[in-house]
């Protein structure tokens, strides 16, 4: 049951209402299996858990890289290397597709991989072209207690003396200085690549 409510969500979050899975749409379908094995997993170890909830949010911290000045200055963002000069192209995004190509659960760290498909429109030279793009995300996050559904990384509240701040764009604390536990509480980035 857990397995076929995962699906079902996955497809129906994917497909656009569309019923056709021809073309373009079908794109990211072979990840389907991995994908449903992946939300079952975390959903045993954090009820909370939802397909739909984890798929909104891998796009929207897709789209806040994309769209960021200073991307590598985001809290979220720990890629190790410099993004890639074509991600910065992109001016207009939407995902028609996506999927897991893999996952790793250790330790309470889980590592994922997924694969957005993307229509796309990149500014280049001067010029507005559209694309469709394959854009490959890995993410981190530490799953030891459950997800908060109402946790937004803009307003924290500090462990450490309880403050509120915005830990969009400062890793610390920014009354007490203490580092700030975000993988605890959100999905970050650790590497992305067109
Ligand atoms: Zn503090």
């Amino acid at each position: 049951m857990g397995i076929l409510f995962g699906a079902g969500i996955w497809f129906i979050a994917n497909s656009f209402g569309s019923v056709k899975l021809l073309g373009k749409q079908a794109r990211g379908l072979t990840k389907a299996g991995k994908s449903v094995m992946f939300c079952h997993k975390m959903r045993n170890l954090d009820p909370t858990f939802s397909a739909e909830y984890f798929l909104d949010k891998s796009i929207s911290l897709m789209k806040l890289i994309v769209f960021s000045e200073n991307p590598q200055e985001l809290t979220i963002c720990q890629c190790s290397h410099p993004l890639p000069e074509k991600l910065r192209e992109i001016v207009d995004i939407r995902c028609r597709n996506s999927g897991i190509n893999n996952y790793s659960i250790r330790d309470d760290v889980c590592n994922v991989s997924v694969t957005f498909y993307t229509d796309s429109l990149h500014y280049r030279n001067g010029k507005v072209l559209p694309k469709s793009d394959k854009i490959r995300m890995s993410l981190r996050k530490i799953i030891k207690k459950p997800t908060n559904l109402g946790f937004s990384v803009t307003a924290v509240t500090c462990p450490s003396c309880g403050a509120s701040f915005d830990a969009e764009k400062t890793k610390n604390c920014t009354f007490c200085g203490n580092a700030y536990p975000l993988e605890e509480n959100e999905w970050v980035v650790t590497d992305i690549r067109i």
